[in-house]
């Protein structure tokens, strides 16, 4: 039927997409993607015909008249597929815009999920999975990627970042200063050949790759705070205090 679906693609493996995505990406009416190769790839891999559609390239900033043709396509009643170049689109990725626009204007919108580094990265961290908080990427400049670590130090729950190889031992320094040497993991490379998982704390994580860097996608998640356990002489005086205030 008529509306927009997002479409989720693999992180690595090519096999990670799911039955469901393919067959969007058979009968949709429109195909766009952030990435136009690496989809022609993906339905290429497995073979998904294109048939005469070609691929659309769409991305929130390549500016309104993309967006509109989308659009355009929703309102002749047509279907309409969007694909990021890896794993869950609007997740650190374009879609957002096309989304709210396309709900705006009464479409139906829906999503044929798969994977996300985030997801699968805190399935493999061994930290706390209850409550977590996904903070995308910091910024690149260390003053700034400071400030927006004191702002996230108070959030109850593991926090997840994606990082670039060439950036991640600063910023593991700057966590470790900001944030304290809290529990953490870095997750590299997940579903492909070279997939690692270091589990340690942020400083001894900075270490190692200070001493020997490392390529590839990454992903770190630290644990939560740990808010300071009330020692044993606060707890008296809180406790006088209060029962004094009671015998008034
Ligand atoms: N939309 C994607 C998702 O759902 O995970 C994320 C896109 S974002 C532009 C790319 C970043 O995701 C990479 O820089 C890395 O931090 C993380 N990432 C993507 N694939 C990964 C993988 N296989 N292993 C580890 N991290 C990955």
């Amino acid at each position: 039927p008529s509306g927009l679906y997002f479409v989720a693609t693999p992180i690595g493996t090519a096999r990670d997409i799911t039955l469901r995505a393919l067959d969007v990406l058979a009968s949709a009416d429109v195909i766009a993607a952030e990435d136009t190769r690496s989809l022609r790839k993906l339905m290429e891999i497995h073979g998904v015909p294109l048939n005469n559609r070609h691929i659309v390239a769409y991305h929130d900033h390549s500016g309104a008249g993309a967006r509109a043709k989308l659009l355009a396509a929703l309102d002749d009643g047509q279907s309409v597929a969007y694909a990021s170049e890896a794993g869950m689109p609007l997740i650190a990725d374009p879609g957002y815009d096309l989304s709210r626009a396309a709900a705006e204007a009464g479409h139906l919108v829906t999503v044929a999920p798969g994977p996300s580094a985030a997801l699968a990265a805190l399935t493999l961290a061994g930290l706390p999975t209850d409550a977590f908080f996904f903070a995308g990427f910091l910024p690149n400049a260390s003053g700034a990627r400071r400030k927006r670590l004191e702002e996230l130090a108070a959030v109850p729950g593991t926090l997840i970042f994606y990082e670039s190889p060439k950036r991640v031992a600063a910023s593991l320094r700057d966590m470790a200063e900001v944030l304290g040497d809290r529990p953490a993991a870095l997750c590299r490379e997940l579903t492909k050949k070279f997939e690692e998982i270091r589990r340690d704390t942020l400083a001894t994580l900075a270490t190692g790759l200070e001493d020997a860097p490392v390529k590839g996608e990454i992903v770190v998640l630290v644990d939560r705070h740990r808010g300071d356990s009330v020692s044993d002489g606060d707890l008296d005086t809180d406790l006088r205090a209060a029962l004094q205030g009671n015998s008034v």
